[in-house]
């Protein structure tokens, strides 16, 4: 349960006097829909206003705060045309304030004539006479507290504005309680930073208050080490299931290939961990199109011939369908039963689903996370597959769920080439398997960087590429900030080469489209119906068509390399020659630059994640504000690379040493696990 003193952070914002439907929509947009959430909202900007008593003590491109009276109104002859006020200082000297947009009435409103007005603004010159387009405040006079001379300036919505945003946080702070402290107290004197009710409110009065950022942030890191420990520590504590194969299954494979020698090495290493009592741990990670997927059938028909059963967890429809097909191809002829189970499953099929995986009919089921809802109940379940997954532990906390039986072994697989800090950071401590060494025979991608002035070249190169009778790729970024104008422009882009290409040879699916649709775009993509596919980054993880020979990636800039490495990996799967072309922006960073650069001198996802990491502090290779569902609230990349290991070493001595006492310490790690909603691991803490 969680402590008492943390409840009002809890609460639904809706229940705060003035924040109706109307509001909680744009809230909710943003992701908060609690006080808590609000208090991790944090400013990302400030604006400062320096308070004049007379317009000629201030710079034009300043931000003023300045006692006006409107002498005159000013309209232009259109309607359309902007409305000024004619506005004085105390000293006679004059400053028109500029309204755009039919907003006169408001400006009347705002300033009756011959009366003094507090207003805030930006100065600017117009020819030689001052203005203030849209003055950002206009209060009564004589309070000097109406506007703030600091101004915290939070990430917004539509339908959201910064002053009302600005109260809500003030409400959330004035709900934060007094925490006791869970920080180590010789690490909170070497770095001076605040104890948390003062770093949370300093954190709100602007972005540049290191101290308290990174109090908070490593509050956050060091929360989910500890959970991801105490998880850790609990499985090693519970005993697994040893399953030993007898090859049975795994020898009669027909493959028209030999395995790599990296699949055979970490066959090797997965056979051993499951051969343990301890549960596995592990996570696979190899470049797309290294061959994970054979590894993992091994492995799964490992469990299947000791007479137990296994489970793939894929992370969307798409892929779990993907996978069932690929599965029961290589499985053809072998005497084993492969069923598939996602949320659109409904009805008879389901039920028979369910039936057969208690009475253990069926061996490897595969589906997305609907394979482990309450109803779902296995016969014996030893072995979990987890393809690319990134989110906070989920793989972790799942074997945790059945508590009674002896938890399945876990192997997570992932494309994603994360360094070491960043695994420590998602996963905890897992063993890790390296695919490095690719199946024979591929020839790698040929990148090109390329400005979008030349985008009509680009598109005729796509017409003779779509006239040879291959297909490719065409990618628009998603940004979660302006999610819409985006989509558009994938809209508009899919629209010209319709006109180009003709209708029938152009499909677009995007994050917004509804499971069924998309996956019929998709389908018609793989079965060679549509040329090019249009896509935002859902084609990101898994995809397989071996005819796409041509990845065009549009403001490839804006990508981060992580990504752009995965887009990539979607091409170059049959024996065409593939290309991959990185459109980028004409003003281009330093940084973006060798960024780019990099893709085109290296196809290794290890080396392009390293150098990333040491380009960008690892910002984009997280893929955080991608994802949309970001582990981290507070930390940024940046503060998880600097603080992680500090927090790592620190969980790591409580955990050993503390471990869960009902000292002081403990209670406090109590309060923080919960306020960073990593509660799952509390029952782990050991009492008394
Ligand atoms: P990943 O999931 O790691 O991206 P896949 O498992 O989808 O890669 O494998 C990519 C392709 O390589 C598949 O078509 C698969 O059949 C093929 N493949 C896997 N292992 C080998 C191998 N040892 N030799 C040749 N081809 C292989
Ligand atoms: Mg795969």
């Amino acid at each position: 349960m969680r402590p008492e003193i943390l409840n009002p952070l809890f609460a639904a914002l809706t229940d705060l006097k003035g924040v109706g439907p109307q509001l909680a929509k744009p809230l909710a947009r943003l992701g908060l829909e609690r006080v808590v959430d609000v208090l991790f909202h944090l400013p990302t900007g400030l604006i400062s206003r320096i308070p004049v008593e007379r317009l000629d003590q201030a710079q034009p491109g300043q931000t003023i705060i300045v006692d006006l009276t409107a002498q005159d109104y000013r309209s232009g002859r259109s309607p359309r045309a902007p409305f000024g006020v004619e506005a004085v200082d105390g000293a006679g000297d004059h400053v028109r304030l500029v309204y755009f947009g039919r907003t006169s009435g408001l400006a009347r409103k705002l300033f009756p004539l011959g009366e003094k007005r507090r207003v805030s603004g930006r100065l600017d010159l117009y020819g030689d006479m001052r203005q203030i387009v849209h003055p950002d405040h206009v209060a009564e006079p004589g309070d000097e507290t109406a506007i703030a001379e600091h101004e915290p300036v939070y990430p917004l919505t539509e339908g959201l504005t910064n002053a009302r945003l600005s109260q809500l946080a003030e409400v959330a702070l004035d709900r934060r309680p007094d925490l006791a402290e869970w920080i180590d107290a010789p690490l909170l004197a070497s770095r001076g930073w605040p104890a948390w009710r003062e770093a949370m409110a300093r954190a709100h009065a602007g972005p540049r208050d290191e101290a308290a950022r990174d109090r908070l942030a490593y509050d956050e890191i060091f929360a989910s080490q500890v959970a991801l420990m105490l998880i850790r520590q609990g499985l090693r504590n519970r005993k697994g299931r040893p399953i030993a194969g007898n090859g049975r299954l795994t020898g009669a494979l027909k493959l028209p290939f030999g395995l790599t020698g990296a699949q055979e090495r970490v066959g090797r290493e997965i056979a051993g961990d499951m051969a343990q009592d301890v549960p596995m741990l592990r996570m696979l990670q190899g470049d797309v199109g290294s061959g994970k997927t054979l590894v993992a059938l091994r492995a799964m028909l490992t469990a299947v011939e000791a007479g137990t059963q296994a489970a793939l967890l894929a992370p969307t429809e798409i892929l779990a369908r993907q996978h069932h097909a690929t599965l029961q191809q290589m499985l053809v002829g072998l005497p084993v039963n492969l069923a598939i189970l996602t949320g659109r499953d409904k009805g008879k099929v389901r039920e028979s689903t369910l039936m057969g995986l208690a009475d253990g009919s069926i061996d490897i089921l595969v589906g997305t996370h609907a394979i482990f809802q309450q109803a779902v109940g296995y016969r014996d379940l030893a072995l979990v597959v987890v393809d690319e997954q990134h989110r906070f532990g989920v793989a972790q906390r799942l074997m945790l769920t059945d508590k009674g039986a002896r938890p399945p072994h876990l192997l997570v697989m992932t494309a994603t080439p994360i360094p070491r800090t960043l695994l420590l950071a998602n996963h905890g401590e897992m063993d890790v398997s390296r695919l490095d060494e690719m199946p024979p025979g591929r020839t790698p991608v040929d990148t090109r960087v390329v400005s979008v002035d030349r985008l009509d070249e680009v598109i005729d190169g796509l017409g003779r590429h779509l006239a040879s009778g291959a297909q490719a790729y065409w990618v628009c970024p998603l940004v979660a900030e302006s999610e819409a104008s985006e989509l558009a422009a994938a809209e508009d882009r899919a629209a010209l080469l319709r006109e180009r290409f003709g209708a029938d040879a152009v499909g677009l699916v995007h994050g917004r489209m509804k499971g069924p649709d998309k996956d019929a775009v998709m389908a018609r993509f793989e079965a060679g119906e549509i040329g090019v596919l249009v896509a935002t980054t859902v084609i990101e993880v898994g995809v397989n068509v071996p005819a796409a020979s041509l990845m065009i990636v549009e403001h490839a800039d804006r990508f981060g390399l992580a990504q752009l490495h995965q887009l990539r990996g979607r091409v170059g799967r049959g024996t065409a020659k593939s290309v991959c072309l990185l459109l980028r922006s004409q003003n281009l960073s330093e940084t973006a630059r060798e960024r780019l650069a990099l893709m085109r001198e290296t196809n290794d996802g290890f080396v392009i994640a390293e150098r990333d990491l040491e380009l960008r502090g690892g910002g984009e290779l997280l893929g955080l504000k991608q994802s949309g569902d970001a582990d981290y609230r507070l930390a940024t990349p940046e503060q998880l690379v600097r603080l992680l290991p500090v927090a790592h070493d620190d969980a790591r001595l409580f955990v050993e040493r503390d471990g869960g006492m009902d000292g002081p310490r403990g209670e406090a790690v109590r309060l923080c696990l919960y306020l960073f909603e990593r509660d799952a691991a509390v029952p782990l803490l050991r009492s008394g």
